[in-house]
């Protein structure tokens, strides 16, 4: 006799989405973690990677696992990028841990390592000692992890290898998000891919992801009645945002083209135009997935035109472009937290704009953007 269908305590019931996969399927909490598992496993394909890897509600949450995963409690001192997303910092002070931020090279806009080297000795000196270092690869581009990485092992500083932004980037071949010991992705709507909301955390093996696991799903204990010792949270990537992931991976390679025709299609535009500079990867150990292709505007040398002007100029004709992001220490909500370093990301953020990267700009609006900036510059 075949074995009797299993009964559910509450079966999930996706009649009315009717999903590809789950038509006429009845599921309970075991199918549901397979197919999260199965999206893990692509992404660690994907990421070319042995390490686990942990499927989450966002971004934001697998940095938030990363830093408790790394052992940061309250007081401890954290490395932060200032030139970055505000997410990448918020779980810092989610655990009452202190930001420390460090300015930006100029080739990857990324964290600058001389820099970086300068705050850690200052914090140790000042019984500071920091822990941990969260590095972002903004707009895609991988920072210098060559020099941060050896600095960083030397002084036993946990590397949270933020690349929200760069899946599909790398540096001398190393995936990011395997940049460090824990790495972070983001699906959020806007990124590369997208699974509507999600993010994946990167682990350094195998005992890091069940904590993680078990952290993201309420720090229930192994018991059949539901017992806890501390506290969790409500972090694992739901059932349809990983089912879409699914169908997303696939498309990764082919937006990563688009995207860097979009990147190339800027510099081949700006190129007869002083003033403008098109942020580029320094050479080839960098490979940037170009999520979002950003120029800077030197009026100096633009006749005058700022970035602001060729914003409004380009709002004017619908096209959408969005000053780069503004840094950490110049936030309101961060500005008492010590920063390290000179005016690089002032100054990147004062002439930096982001010019429309999407994976669906065609040949027409191409024609539509050059023309809208060559009214503006007047070349
Ligand atoms: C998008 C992003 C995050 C946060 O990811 P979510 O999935 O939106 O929570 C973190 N850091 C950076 C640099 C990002 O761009």
């Amino acid at each position: 006799m075949p074995k009797p269908k299993q009964i559910y305590l509450s079966a999930l019931n996706y009649a009315a989405l009717n999903t590809q996969s789950q038509a006429g399927r009845e599921v309970g909490c075991k199918e549901v973690y397979q197919d999260i598992e199965e999206f893990e496993k692509r992404c660690q394909q994907t990421l070319k990677t042995d390490r686990p890897v942990l499927a989450v509600n966002s971004g934001t949450a697998a940095i938030h696992l990363g830093l408790l995963l790394a052992g940061i409690t309250a007081g401890d001192h954290v490395i932060c990028q200032s030139m970055t997303f505000v997410a990448s910092v918020n779980p810092v002070l989610y655990i009452g841990a202190i930001p420390v931020f460090v300015d930006s090279e100029r080739q990857t806009w990324n964290m600058d390592p001389e820099r970086l080297e300068e705050a850690f000795l200052d914090l140790v000196r000042n019984d500071k000692r920091p822990k941990a270092i969260i590095l972002t690869s903004i707009y895609g581009m991988p920072y210098d992890y060559g020099r941060i990485f050896a600095f960083a092992k030397a002084n036993n500083l946990t590397i949270i290898d933020d690349s929200a932004e760069a899946l599909g980037s790398s540096y001398k071949d190393l995936s990011n998000g395997t940049l460090g010991d824990f790495g972070i992705i983001s699906f959020n709507n806007n990124k590369i891919i997208s699974t509507t909301g999600g993010g994946l955390l990167i682990c350094p093996d195998a005992a890091s992801y069940e904590r993680g696991k078990f952290l993201a799903t309420q720090a229930k204990e192994n018991e059949p009645f539901y017992q806890h010792k501390e506290i969790g949270f409500n972090y694992r990537m739901g059932h349809l945002n990983a089912m879409m992931g699914l169908s997303q991976i696939p498309l990764l390679s082919e937006r990563i083209t688009m995207r860097k025709q979009m990147h190339n299609f800027y510099q081949d535009s700006f190129q007869p135009i002083s003033g403008i500079s098109v942020h580029t990867a320094p050479d080839d150990d960098f490979k940037s997935n170009y999520w979002l292709s950003a120029i800077l505007v030197d009026p100096s040398e633009a006749g005058g035109v700022t970035k602001e002007d060729l914003r409004l100029a380009l709002e004017a004709e619908d096209i959408e472009s969005r000053p780069i992001w503004k840094p950490m220490h110049l936030q309101p909500l961060y500005s008492t937290y010590a920063y390290y370093g000179g005016t690089v990301c002032e100054e990147l953020f004062e002439k930096g704009l982001c010019l429309p990267s999407g994976s669906n700009v065609t040949a027409i609006d191409r024609k539509r953007i050059e023309l809208a900036i060559k009214n503006v510059l007047k070349y």
